[in-house]
């Protein structure tokens, strides 16, 4: 495939904005001047020092909307780079730069499939909207998340949404992401009373009441998971007891753990069953729960297929269907639209030094997003 093309122009042009985190860089106006070329309306909507844009073309129905950020993460130690991550460079088939993968380069995509959509003389019988956060990378608080808060959106406005993120394994498109799963994590301190070790009944050791609680903790089952979820899963991260000298029972223990879980479950019953089984031991404790995300899911086929179909077309691969992975600003859409994908370049080296993509992948999903607005869009 030529070098030479669209999408990696556009590539280095939006790979030169640092961007880091709440992106304040002029990334998204350049963005807002390109489309706004080929008709699209944007609006700014700034929640604290996050800055929210939404580029509209078209009113009517169906109304598909792309989901992405235009930050990224910090590139770290500099000298670990083997070129300046603010300037896209091409070495050995590969495209190297801060947000190639993650995920200029899904938007570079996007706008190119669009332009080219256009330029073919093809209609949007619709409507589309970009939808680009300076905030997903950080808390993720005035993103994505405040716009569906703020009721920017509501039910029925968008009917299938594109998330951008590099959804993708190995090869562009073996695998879409048609949801998540939740996640907690607990903070756990379990109460006992200090004393000398030669004096066990004078004092009341935690780490003993902890190893039957934990064994308890590790039978609960949350659910079987289903078609897309599997089981959800309970790990715990740390533990933390002991003074440090060896004649001391320690006065508590700290426990975190995280849990991932699926559709079947919800936060209320997992937190229900986990209090339920240290109720039991009679001990004293603390717990914290700090919720950072709802899973949800896409079980209508629709939107989904249309992915399927268009990856199939271009890449001659049978995609898979995954809700593995962490969270993403998916996970807030799915409170205004039914039908979220996932589909995106690699995320094989997303958040690392020398992050890049292959300069053939960036043709490859160009083409499926074009596919995707042929479909959609065709009367
Ligand atoms: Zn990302």
């Amino acid at each position: 495939m030529s070098l030479n093309n669209a999408v990696l122009d556009l590539l280095t042009d939006l790979v030169k904005f640092e961007s880091v985190t709440p992106d304040k860089s002029e990334c998204q106006k350049y963005i807002a001047d390109y489309l706004s070329n080929l008709g699209f309306k944007t609006e700014y909507i700034r929640y604290g020092d996050v800055s929210n844009m939404i580029s509209t073309f078209g009113a009517e129905g169906p109304c598909l909307v792309f989901v992405g950020h235009t930050d990224v993460v910090p590139p770290g130690d500099l000298s670990q780079w083997k070129y300046n991550p603010y300037r896209l460079t091409q070495h050995e088939g590969m495209l190297i730069g801060r947000g190639a993968a993650d995920m200029k380069g899904g938007i570079a995509c996007f706008m190119t499939a669009i332009k080219e959509h256009c330029d073919a003389g093809k209609d949007i019988n619709g409507s589309i909207k970009i939808i680009l956060t300076a905030d997903e990378e950080g808390d993720a608080i005035n993103g994505i998340r405040k716009l569906i808060d703020e009721k920017v959106f509501n039910k029925g406005d968008l009917d299938y949404c594109l998330v951008g993120e590099p959804s993708s394994s190995d090869e562009i498109g073996d695998v879409i992401r048609n949801g998540r799963r939740g996640s907690i994590t607990g903070h756990l301190t379990l109460h006992g009373i200090q004393g000398h070790v030669a004096y066990p009944e004078k004092a009341e050791n935690p780490i003993h009441t902890c190893s039957n609680i934990l064994s308890n903790l590790l039978k609960i089952k949350f659910d079987s998971g289903n078609e897309f979820f599997p089981p959800t899963s309970f790990q715990i991260s740390n533990i933390n007891a002991g003074t440090g000298v060896d004649n001391v029972i320690p006065g508590k223990i700290d426990l975190a753990f995280n849990i991932r879980y699926s559709t079947e479950t919800n936060a209320h019953e997992i937190k229900q069953k986990i209090t339920d089984v240290i109720d039991k031991n009679g001990i004293k404790y603390d717990i914290t729960w700090k919720h950072s995300g709802e899973p949800f899911l896409t079980t209508e086929r629709k939107f989904m297929n249309v992915c399927k179909e268009s990856i199939k077309e271009v890449t001659e691969l049978d995609t898979v269907v995954s809700t593995n992975g962490g969270t993403s600003d998916g996970r807030f859409m799915a409170k205004v639209c039914d039908q979220i994908i996932e589909l995106g370049l690699t995320n094989r080296s997303i958040h690392k030094i020398n992050e890049s993509v292959r300069e053939d992948d960036l043709e490859v999903l160009k083409n499926i997003y074009k596919n995707i607005l042929s479909k959609v869009f065709s009367s």
